[in-house]
């Protein structure tokens, strides 16, 4: 357990003391809210379609692992989906793309961690002002159709097609009930009334009262399991790794959290603590005493440069209820109605635009001879599902 797990968990004299500092944070975002909905502020509306997926608490273990089902549902779709993030809390820097040669400091581990994972597959971009951000990813990935937000819970400014909060109650119960900075809370409960879906983590216990027009969205965990960092598809259970000689590399502050997970897991290993800000070198792994070595997910991208065959990633799996994946493909449908959006939308080969037909509903790529179809009101922007078009059909 880290000093912020213990702070939340705690009601101090110092807490009683930022209380009213809580207070009067949620009516600050309650009036800026009120004041975006009735059209006071104006929010920005971005060319395409925006999702916001955020925790109600600031810790949520489940983000990146729905992120990443979303993501690939939305491409499964024939969508090409692009995803910002702040980064790194500390990071001031103008918008960038997210590489695995990036700094943790700069970019943030959870960004590289879903770059990790979506590999080149889905552009990431990181900045401090979440609009110029989403403006520099379009720019530079014209043939993005859809963005997820990666937070932005209390960005008003940014004006969202799609929400899902994250209450993960093993974070709330075990919390100490308030709201920044007192607690881990983000805002208070009754923000989860003006939302589109709230996913629910951990054990429905003590859930908060949410409305019925609000979709509840269930994600459990699944079995536990192992990753080479090398090459991510290749797995193993913590069953085949007994018997070898393990080291479990730990950094302090998230130190006894993997520990735990790993005696649960019936591992005997050898801890090796390394400071939380540590620079991961191969001196660090010399040792040949160790035939494995085990990293949690948010140390392991410190490690990407080390190109250690040894090194092992413990994953948590998860499954989501199906109904997440309806209702946001639904309101997407609704949004690729409007042929302003399918105007801009680009052909992923060449870049260049695209004519919609729109009794045949394909658009058309002049440049490549291809008709991207439009089906069930998604456009499918897949050069693999695109029809060939024959010499003779002529384009108008
Ligand atoms: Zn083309």
């Amino acid at each position: 357990m880290n000093w912020s797990e213990l702070y939340w968990q705690r009601i101090t004299p110092l807490h009683l003391f930022l209380w009213p500092l809580s207070r009067l944070f949620v009516s600050f975002q309650a009036i800026r809210r009120t004041l975006y909905r009735r059209a006071v502020l104006t929010p920005v509306r971005l060319p395409v379609p925006v999702i916001v997926i955020d925790g109600i608490t600031t810790k949520s273990t489940v983000k990146a692992p729905l992120i990443i089902q979303v993501v690939n549902t939305l491409k499964a779709a024939g969508l090409r989906p692009g995803i910002i993030s702040r980064g790194h809390p500390d990071n001031h820097l103008p918008p960038v793309r997210v590489t695995l040669n990036k700094s943790p400091h700069i970019a943030g581990v959870k960004a590289l961690l879903l770059a990790y994972h979506l590999r080149e597959t889905c552009p990431i971009w990181i900045g401090y002002d979440r609009i110029e951000t989403a403006k520099a990813l379009l720019n530079a990935h014209r043939e993005c159709n859809v963005l997820i937000c990666d937070d932005g819970l209390q960005d008003f400014r940014l004006l969202r097609d799609f929400e899902a909060i994250i209450v993960d109650t093993g974070v709330i119960n075990s919390g100490n009930g308030l709201i920044m900075p007192a607690g881990p809370l983000r805002d208070s409960f009754t923000r989860l009334q003006h939302t589109d879906a709230v996913v629910l983590a951990g054990h429905q216990k003590q859930l908060p009262d949410i409305e019925e027009k609000v979709r509840k969205i269930g994600i459990y965990p699944l079995k536990e399991r192992f990753f080479n960092l090398l090459q991510p598809q290749q797995t193993v259970s913590a069953a085949e790794l007994a018997n070898k000689r393990i080291h479990a590399i730990v950094c302090s502050s998230e130190m006894q959290n993997f520990l735990d997970d790993l005696e649960f897991l019936k591992l005997a290993v050898t801890p090796c603590v390394f400071p939380e800000e540590h620079h991961f070198t191969a001196a660090d792994f010399q040792p040949d005493e160790a035939e494995i070595i085990l990293v949690s997910e948010e140390d392991a991208v410190k490690c990407l440069n080390l190109h250690d065959e040894r090194i092992w990633v413990l994953q948590q799996e998860y499954r989501i209820d199906l109904g997440l994946r309806e209702i946001i493909l639904n309101k997407l449908r609704e949004k690729f109605m409007d042929p302003k959006l399918l105007d801009i939308l680009v052909c992923p080969l060449c870049k260049s635009p695209l004519i919609y037909k729109k009794d045949q509903r394909e658009l058309i790529c002049k440049a490549d001879r291809l008709a991207y179809p439009i089906r069930d009101g998604i456009p499918v922007m897949l050069e693999d599902e695109a029809r060939k078009l024959p010499d003779e059909e002529e384009i108008k």
